[in-house]
């Protein structure tokens, strides 16, 4: 697994947040890197979301490596993610 500083245009993962009724739990998006907004901290990125039905730009999304916690970013995995 990559642990190297991400740069613009690197593919990612973004943990969306599930919906607040529970009908959509939290689920690994395809995403990629559009800016680096604070070269000082590298690690929060901002990022264009591929949803299955659309876009989402994000700003500002903290890395979290467990991919376990919504409205983070890390590599994807090489197996798929339940
Ligand atoms: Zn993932």
């Amino acid at each position: 697994m990559s642990r190297e500083e991400p740069t613009v245009s690197r593919d990612v993962h973004y943990v969306a947040p599930g919906s607040a009724d529970g009908k959509h739990p939290p689920a690994h998006r395809a995403a990629k890197v559009t800016a680096i907004p604070d070269l000082n901290d590298p690690w929060t990125i901002s990022v264009v979301v591929f949803n299955p039905t659309g876009l989402h730009f994000n700003l500002s999304v903290p890395y979290d490596e467990t991919g376990q916690k919504p409205g983070t970013w890390h590599y994807p995995e090489r197996k798929p993610n339940a």
